[in-house]
């Protein structure tokens, strides 16, 4: 009898069992097309303890009980769909894992419906891509405590490992596993935009060849910046196309595609009420990327003069450095206010340090600054927003200038900084105890009959505004 099942075999199934193969665990695979399962075995599996089937019945017999079964498909109707053809051979206790990058609400339906028929669910969220899922990913199970019991010493054993232990933790209650990936891929939509925008304002302020951009960003990852997204991306500044021999980022096409987990952060964060306009603009950077005809025409009608400054460059590296760290410090804030707040809604009861810790290795987010941010969060006694902390006060009183000047340098050239400037936007606002939103209560007020709270009494008022 083998002792987990992974259904899926496309590059994340593979890898994954694969991955749990070598660590010692007899796996049994299925894949709805066989040949995909059959070439798998036959190219991929040399001494790995792996099993495949061709029938869903032999696939589950093959296990032991109560039987854990692995769920590596795409996300939406197929994870239903597979449910409802596994469920007949299940046997009470028995535990499904959504490992797809699933909403988290379908998750909550899930979870309800599985629960009902005393089948054990977690859905889980995975990050680290075809190689995490080989040599340790991310792992963010949520669910029953009682279901994460029964898989994880395997889940433990297959995840990326860093000094605070093995990247996987039991995220929390309900659908928690599948929220805390989205709001991951949220941040990492931000982080990515960026970057981006740092390469943009090189290139067109400071005139720099792909190979300069690269040694900074190569500086940037041996210090504070250091992060896996960094040092793709000075790995990117460098590659040269095969065929023509120049850089290959330069014969990419500027139109950025998504999968769907930054969009649902954003419409989460608007659904529950928690601010977070970087997350949010970064998929609005992508969508405005994809208008590339559009951008085309519009390019041509405006008039392109720039208000050319004379900058150091040396300088400005290092506002651009400091602006940087700015941005992805709000971006993790934001995202780490936006799971508080479903913990608190939902009653995931998730532990924000235990998020941090997980995200060390393995993943896409994986940077220096979570340890910064982890210290943080401790000693705030997981104080969700991490603005209140000293520590944050001084970090972001060293980037402020640096923020500063990259923004009004980047207007300057009419270099688009969406995320940089919703970062500086997102810590005006926040940080301003006066806002104009009393002239929008007025305003509403007036047409609408809203009605308006007062500073100085309380109550709930009305005004006849044109009387
Ligand atoms: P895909 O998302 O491309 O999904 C392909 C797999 O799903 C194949 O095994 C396919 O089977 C199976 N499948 C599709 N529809 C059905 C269905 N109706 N019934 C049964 N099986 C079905 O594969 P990936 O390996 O890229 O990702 C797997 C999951 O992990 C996805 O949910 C993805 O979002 C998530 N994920 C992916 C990451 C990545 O880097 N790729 C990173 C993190 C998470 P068949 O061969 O028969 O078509």
């Amino acid at each position: 009898m083998n002792d987990v099942g992974l259904i899926g075999l496309a590059v994340m199934g593979q890898n994954f069992a694969l991955n749990m193969a070598r660590k010692g665990y007899r796996v049994s695979v299925y894949n709805r097309t066989p040949e995909r399962t059959k070439k798998f075995v036959e190219e991929k599996v040399r001494d790995e303890s792996i099993f495949p089937f061709y029938t869903i019945e032999e696939f589950v017999k093959s296990l032991k009980k109560p039987r854990k079964i692995i769920l590596m498909i795409k996300a939406g109707k197929a994870v239903d769909d597979m449910i409802a053809e596994i469920l007949p051979y299940l046997e009470l206790g028995d535990l499904i894992v959504d490992s797809g990058n699933s909403h988290f609400a379908d998750t909550a339906r899930r979870l309800e419906y599985l629960s009902q028929k005393n089948i054990l669910f977690l859905g889980m969220g995975i990050s680290g891509g075809e190689y995490g899922a080989l040599h340790g990913p991310s792992l963010m199970p949520g669910g029953t405590k009682e279901a994460y019991d029964l898989i994880k010493d395997i889940l433990l054993k297959a995840a990326a490992k860093t000094e605070d232990g093995p990247c996987c933790t039991y995220v929390g209650k309900g659908s928690a596993g599948h929220f805390v990936k989205m709001v991951h891929n949220g941040i990492e939509y931000a982080i990515m935009q960026l970057i981006a925008e740092v390469y943009d304002f090189m290139k067109k302020v400071l005139n720099m060849t792909n190979e300069q951009i690269g040694d900074v960003f190569e500086k940037w990852n041996k210090g504070e910046l250091n992060s896996y997204l960094m040092e793709i991306s000075y790995k990117i500044m460098r590659y040269k196309d095969k065929e023509t021999g120049g850089f290959l980022i330069d014969y990419i096409l500027d139109k950025a595609e998504q999968k769907g987990t930054g969009k649902w952060t954003a419409q989460t964060s608007l659904d529950l009420g928690v601010p977070t306009p970087t997350l949010n603009l970064a998929v609005e950077a992508r969508i405005i990327s994809h208008y590339k005809e559009e951008r085309k025409i519009l390019s041509k009608l405006y008039s392109k003069e720039k208000n050319i400054i004379s900058v150091n460059k040396e300088e400005m590296i290092e506002h651009l450095k400091k602006a940087l760290l700015f941005g992805v410090f709000m971006s993790f804030s934001q995202g780490l206010w936006l799971i508080d707040e479903a913990s608190k809604q939902y009653n995931y009861g998730i532990d924000l340090s235990e998020i941090l810790r997980i995200w060390k290795g393995g993943c896409i987010i994986r940077a220096e600054i979570l340890d910064f941010l982890r210290d943080i969060i401790r000693e705030n006694e997981e104080d969700a927003n991490l603005l209140h902390s000293d520590k944050a006060i001084d970090f972001i009183k060293d980037k402020l200038n640096s923020i500063y000047q990259v923004t009004e340098i980047g207007k300057n050239y009419r270099i688009p900084l969406m995320t940089m400037n919703s970062a500086l936007d997102y810590y005006f606002a926040l940080t301003e105890e006066n806002l104009p939103a009393n002239i929008i209560q007025a305003q509403r007020d007036f047409f609408g009959a809203h009605t308006y709270e007062r500073i100085d009494r309380e109550g709930i008022f009305h005004t006849e505004w044109e009387r």
